[in-house]
């Protein structure tokens, strides 16, 4: 018999008193397997969720609008009939409906804002429990196009996951989904007709950062193909002027400095325009909108940042966070990489031209950034939005080099052998020479290997081909074990995590509630 059915059998608590069966469910959550938190209640009916069948199940009881409108099995129980429903994308839509702490909202008011993807849609319960001792928002569904691909899910499956969890744990605090590094009108659409609360538009493409090497006669002539009147309307708005920043700090362009950040930046500035009239603006919902310029090879310098602040000011584009490109490297996974006396410095410019604007700055690949974390934390005056996304995958991993090191084995010689068709999609410094032979090594050294950076960027960034990986007869070779490994082991999982990201909020200087 399954644990919940027990859970409903003998208890003599009445449906309606959710508190006393929270309470009965917290107190024996070995022997029932029902998540206290989940038990709500509306419209008649009364939902929770439990581990079914060697995974999970939302049971709902009752009878309402809400029990006819969920699909799945009747089962008796207690003397009740109880519908068994998957954690599908449609019974996630019903009691998004009838829960609103359900449904993703903006964040604009919020300090600080963090979003935590999560690759296999089992990490964000572990990430709810820190969080909500926590005054930080967090972005619960956070995922690329690019990622999407790679793991082979939906806007719609991420959104769903995020929202599972949320129930689950009776998180009511509010949680982001953020449509991470879209790139085109279509994806910003369709994260947007799933609900998406935040939307990262990545004008990579639309950068040309080849202009920056320009100068004299090429420089002119590249210029000078720019229409008349954009021309004019920027040079009398940029030339011979000052603009102050907090601190006694100025910004000001050189003629051809301006020429430069314009044929940079212009084609940038028109698309993020035309996404945020056609799409953001006219959606009807408040979206928090997001400019990422940090997918580009040279680091956002202040002047360029404070171009591209004020273009948007101009066009009365509304942006809540803006990702510059900082100098250093923010490789995956791993701590930063750099000048620190320089980063602190042009972090410091970079959050005035943000304050001066009225935006967040936010921090991408902002995983495993120890070293930075407190200057990231001071020097934005405690408001930022900070992305983490891997490094919720690499503690799978850890926890899967720990209790199962026969699977590791596999994924790490697996990993090894895709690192060079992975190198296309991310760029890593991992230096697989650096990496001990798993061959020598004892079943219980392996998880130090999540201590060694080249080890975890390599596991970081085969994510996908891990997860994909077929069988000639069509089965994963790793993905339903990582899955069933994961749903079993899921207190272990939990707890690396929220210790693993724990450590992220104290150095960001996050306060406990
Ligand atoms: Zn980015």
């Amino acid at each position: 018999m399954e644990g919940w059915m027990k859970f409903l059998s003998n208890h003599g608590i009445r449906d309606n008193d959710i508190s006393s069966l929270r309470k009965l469910a917290g107190d024996n959550f070995d022997e029932y397997a029902v998540y206290p938190g989940s038990l709500q209640t509306a419209e008649g009916t009364t939902i929770f969720m439990a581990r079914h069948a060697d995974s999970k199940a939302l049971l709902a009881f009752g009878g309402g609008s809400l029990y006819d409108e969920l699909e799945g099995e009747a089962a008796e129980a207690g003397g009740r009939t109880v519908k068994v429903c998957d954690l599908s994308v449609e019974n996630n839509k019903a009691v998004r409906r009838a829960f609103p702490f359900t449904r993703p909202s903006s964040h604009r008011e919020k300090n600080i804002t963090i979003g935590l993807g999560d690759r296999l849609g089992l990490a964000s319960p572990a990430h709810i429990r820190l969080i909500r001792d926590y005054d930080v928002f967090p972005v619960l569904a956070q995922q690329s196009v690019r990622e999407l691909n790679l793991t082979g899910r939906t806007f719609d499956g991420v959104l769903a996951a995020a929202s599972w969890a949320v129930l689950q744990e009776g998180y009511t605090g509010g949680f982001g989904a953020d449509g991470d590094h879209l790139k085109t009108h279509q994806e910003v659409m369709q994260a947007l007709d799933c609900g998406y609360t935040m939307i990262t538009l990545d004008c990579s493409e639309h950068i040309d950062n080849k202009a920056a090497a320009l100068s004299g006669d090429e420089l002119e002539r590249q210029y000078l193909s720019l229409p008349g009147e954009l021309r004019q309307s920027l040079e009398s708005r940029y030339l011979g002027r000052r603009f102050a920043l907090e601190d006694g700090l100025t910004i000001d362009f050189s003629p051809e400095e301006l020429k430069k950040i314009v044929l940079i930046y212009h084609r940038a500035i028109e698309h993020t325009s035309d996404i945020y009239v056609n799409a953001i603006k006219s959606c009807g919902r408040s979206i928090d909108f997001e400019l990422s310029i940090d997918e580009t090879l040279t680091p956002t310098t202040p002047e360029s940042h404070y171009f591209v602040a004020s273009e948007l000011d101009y066009r009365g584009i509304v942006i809540t966070s803006l990702a510059p490109r900082f100098c250093g490297e923010f490789q995956k996974g791993i701590d930063y990489k750099g000048d620190h006396a320089q980063f602190v410095r042009e972090f410091d410019i970079h959050c005035k031209i943000a304050g001066k604007f009225g935006y967040k700055i936010s921090v991408h690949s902002g995983s495993d950034k120890f070293q930075i974390f407190p200057t990231v934390g001071e020097k934005t005056g405690g408001r930022y939005h900070l992305k983490t996304a891997g490094t919720n995958w690499l503690e799978a991993v850890r926890v899967i080099a720990e209790l199962r090191p026969s699977l590791y084995r596999k994924m790490h010689t697996f990993a090894l052998s895709k690192l060079e068709e992975a190198k296309k999609y991310y760029h890593i410094g991992a230096d697989v020479k650096k990496i001990p032979d798993i061959s020598s090594l004892e079943d219980g050294g392996l998880p130090r290997l999540m201590e060694l950076d080249d080890a975890r960027q390599v596991l970081h960034i085969t994510y996908g081909f891990i997860l994909q990986a077929k069988k000639p007869d069509g089965s994963y070779i790793f993905r339903d074990e990582i899955y069933d490994f994961l749903n079993k082991h899921e207190a272990e999982y939990y707890k690396a995590l929220q210790k693993h990201i724990g450590r992220h909020l104290l150095l960001l200087g996050a306060k406990p509630l």
